[in-house]
């Protein structure tokens, strides 16, 4: 997982590099052009005491302040040409807000956060195969669409599926509604959130991925050294959280303050989360706190995903495949 900071530190190291590179290209251009026209130093010398007299004329009358000005705009004008001519344009940036400075009205300009979430879907994909995990290739085919004691898996996975489509088209980092993924493992309940975080950040949103375990390790190597600094305002500041795998990782005195204060910050501060887990809310309970049950149960959505394990579905046809 990559921190909120750090991608936006990627973002501007990626825009000033973007900047760089062209004004060096202006620069090299702008040298060439002076040692093949001697007569851009001739105009540069004579716009300086042009300058100087403009200054002095002041009193001299309109006249003469004019005729110094008109002198200006034509000396301006065959610079202009002269540079033209050798190739150099004034610099094109990227970004006319902020002139690729990457700040409007002393705020962070949009272009750098469109760059941040590139940043993030890049970092997402390194760790995990977001590129694998999309709606459009979540098979439905894997659930059963027999009645069974939990009800049918087709269709109820086809209502999960498209409240989770419509969780990103409708996606506001300040209503969208926390959600609880439930169920026994390998039913698609990662698959189902990378989708909702890749289609996120594609969104140009910042969301935040990880199991649980690695979440908690990185809260406690911020808490207990240096490192990771920044992490826990990454979880609870990011557009979305998502808690992947809970229970799982090993439950410490530390993990459950942890998980409450991050589900609680965000809480109260009206950002969503997305939590997966294989527990039941009784075994949430007895595992971490009442007080974590109480906060899922009252603050969000739960689904609860049935089926087969489709990880072993596939394993069992690779062996078909093979025969
Ligand atoms: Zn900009």
């Amino acid at each position: 997982m990559i921190t909120r900071q750090e991608t936006f530190k990627k973002a501007f190291e990626l825009k000033n590099k973007a900047l760089k590179e062209k004004k060096d290209k202006y620069n090299m251009l702008l040298s060439a052009a002076y040692s093949a026209n001697p007569r851009l130093r001739e105009i540069e010398n004579e716009q300086a005491s042009v300058g100087a007299s403009l200054v002095l004329s002041a009193l001299s009358g309109a006249e003469a302040v004019n005729e110094l000005k008109k002198r200006s705009s034509a000396l301006a004008a065959e610079k202009k040409l002269l540079l033209e001519k050798s190739g150099v344009r004034d610099i094109v940036f990227d970004c006319p807000l902020c002139s690729d400075t990457g700040y409007t009205g002393g705020k962070i300009c949009g272009c750098v956060k469109k760059l941040a979430a590139g940043v993030m879907v890049e970092e997402l994909s390194k760790e995990m195969p977001l590129a694998s995990s999309r709606f459009d290739n979540f098979n439905l085919n894997y659930y059963s669409d027999r009645d069974g004691k939990n009800g049918n898996p087709r269709r109820r996975m086809t209502a999960v599926l498209k409240v989770c489509t419509e969780y990103v088209i409708n996606f506001d980092p300040r209503k969208s509604r926390s959600l609880l993924f439930m169920g026994s493992a390998g039913l698609g309940k990662t698959h189902l959130t990378l989708a909702v975080v890749s289609g996120l950040a594609e969104k140009g949103f910042v969301p935040v991925y990880g199991s649980a375990e690695n979440l908690f390790m990185r809260l406690e190597k911020e808490k207990f050294s240096s490192e990771n600094s920044g992490a826990y305002e990454t979880m609870t500041d990011c557009d979305l959280l998502v808690i992947d795998d809970l229970g799982a990782e090993m439950t410490t005195q530390f993990s459950k303050s942890a998980l409450y204060n991050l589900i609680n910050t965000r809480i109260l501060s009206g950002r969503p989360t997305i939590v997966n887990t294989n527990l039941s809310m009784k075994e949430i309970e007895t595992r971490y706190t009442a007080r974590i049950s109480s906060r899922l149960i009252g603050n969000f959505d739960a689904y609860k995903f049935i089926g087969e394990d489709i990880r072993q579905q596939k394993a069992i046809e690779r062996v078909k495949a093979k025969e």
